[in-house]
């Protein structure tokens, strides 16, 4: 309550400040961020400035703000509403049970798939009976931030969301040509995988469904020194930091009941430190890998000014990823034995699909549906056909069963945060493989260049991020190609093992 309280402040603050920097003269503003300590933070100026010159006139802004709290952030809360309000029926063990929305979908991904075929059909019928009121949330939100764009002169819906992930259309539209171009192997893979759960095709259900037991379980303390050795085989500095968080018990690993699940890090600047919350179950080793990699880009940046700290949700998950990738990669390499390195594979390459296939899917489905947003209401009967035609165009039609309620079920097309919450999870996997496609490359040289990309990454474009830390042009095919070459590896290791099975 007294962060909410002090955040309101600074945000207020902030406001004020955008208006007073749009104000200043374009000569005096360039002479001024030439200059220290402006110099430090000038592409946030810069950006603040511009951001506040393309919007409305302040007085407007604030309006719009004002307004939203109960127009467009209210049908954001009302789908938590709706969400919550989800109840399905499950017989378990002969026992009769009514299972909350978070707890039908682990169902979707059990093992067992009857559990799964039941489910899904639950599942599907349960958004149904809700999709009237989401699709009014649906229409509502983006009737809003239409509207908006209109008043402000924003002719795209990929605008808002480019801007706030630095990055520009020529950028977003080679990632998703060339993850087009490379889903041949990625569909090899599915067949494969439906082969192996001995279906004809996969439904859409079976996409993430797990195909064996990974390997065994693992101490926390040994999980910690496997962590840090294979960090230090990539970056000492990285490795002593991880290290020093573990001498120091930032993390609150404990396996015990009454907590929520998933991971997260969060910084203190003041203090210079980070604070990591998980549960260690003896398997996720990747969790904690992940959240470490958050840790060590906030200590990178610590030093810095806050204005020049804040980065895009597309390079968020740059070090996390890479942590995690460098993690999961040792683990594979390690394991002797086949079926748990199958599944291991099976793991990573769930992950590379999802964000090549679904997210794709949602992308694809986003950008369809604003479109006809544009004209008037969609309904129900058209949001479900819209969904399945994204999800066919996505998946290359291959899976035996779409899930035409998905933009119902997805809490992330109700984000008020952040419109289009989807590429740039695209992005960040594609981005974080391509640097460590370069770290492998260059062996040690890479630390300290890896270490001035991330402390770059609150304080330039995308573009310019990859161009004066791994010399690539983003606008063009070959970095993404490379980056995704590594998860076509894995795919064809995977299809290697599994020949004969
Ligand atoms: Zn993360």
């Amino acid at each position: 309550m007294r962060l909410n309280t002090i955040n309101a402040i600074y945000q207020s603050a902030l406001t004020l400040f955008d208006r007073y920097l749009s104000q200043i003269p374009e000569n005096v503003f360039t002479e001024l961020t030439n200059q220290e300590p402006w110099s430090q933070v000038r592409f946030s100026l810069h950006e603040r400035r511009r951001m506040a010159q393309e919007k409305l006139s302040p007085e407007l802004e604030t309006l719009a703000g004002n307004l939203a709290v109960d127009g467009y952030h209210g049908w954001g809360e009302l789908y938590n509403t709706i969400v919550g309000q989800v109840r399905i029926p499950f017989e378990e063990n002969g026992e009769p049970k009514t299972l909350s929305a978070g707890q039908a979908f682990n169902k979707l991904h059990s093992a067992d798939r009857n559990v799964r075929v039941e489910m899904f059909e639950k599942w599907e019928a349960a958004w149904a009976g809700q999709a009237d009121l989401c699709a009014d949330a649906l229409n509502h939100l983006a009737g809003f931030r239409l509207r908006l764009y209109k008043h402000r002169g924003w002719d795209s819906i990929h605008r808002e969301p480019l801007q706030i992930n630095r990055m520009t259309q020529e950028t977003l539209n080679v990632m998703w040509d060339v993850v087009e171009q490379n889903k041949d192997i990625f569909l090899s893979y599915l067949a494969r995988k439906a082969k192996l759960l001995g279906v004809n095709q996969l439904s859409w259900h079976d996409v993430d469904a797990p195909i064996g037991e990974a390997g065994g379980t693992m101490s926390y303390d040994d999980g910690a020194e496997a962590i840090v050795a294979q960090f230090r085989v990539f970056s000492p500095k990285m490795a002593d930091f991880a290290e020093h968080a573990l001498e120091n018990r930032w993390i609150e690993a404990e396996d015990r009941a009454g907590k929520r699940p998933g991971g997260f890090c969060t910084a203190f600047p003041i203090s210079g430190e980070t604070r990591i919350f998980m549960t260690y179950a003896g398997t996720n080793l990747s969790t904690l890998a992940h959240e470490l990699g958050h840790a060590y880009h906030q200590d990178v940046m610590n030093d810095m000014p806050a204005l020049a700290q804040e980065y895009a949700m597309n390079v968020a998950e740059t070090a996390s990823t890479l942590a995690e990738t460098i993690v999961s990669d040792a683990t594979i390499r390690q394991e002797k034995d086949k079926q748990a390195q199958i599944a291991l594979l099976d793991d990573k390459l769930q992950n590379a699909s999802a964000m090549f296939l679904n997210i794709h899917a949602r992308f694809i489905f986003e950008t369809s549906f604003y479109k006809e947003r544009e004209q008037g209401m969609v309904s129900v009967e058209r949001l479900n056909e819209l969904m399945v035609a994204a999800q066919k165009k996505a998946y290359r039609d291959t899976l035996s069963e779409y899930h035409p309620h998905f933009w119902a079920a997805k809490l992330h097309f109700y984000s008020t945060d952040v419109p289009f919450y989807n590429f740039p999870y695209t992005f960040g996997f594609l981005f974080s493989s391509g640097i460590y496609q370069a770290a492998l490359r260059e062996g040690s040289d890479f630390e300290d260049r890896y270490i001035a990309l991330l402390r770059d990454t609150g304080s330039m474009t995308v573009e310019e991020l990859a161009l004066k830390h791994l010399g690539v042009n983003l606008q063009q095919p070959e970095f993404w190609q490379q980056a995704i070459d590594m998860s076509v590896e894995d795919a064809k290791l995977f299809l290697q093992l599994t020949e004969d099975l």
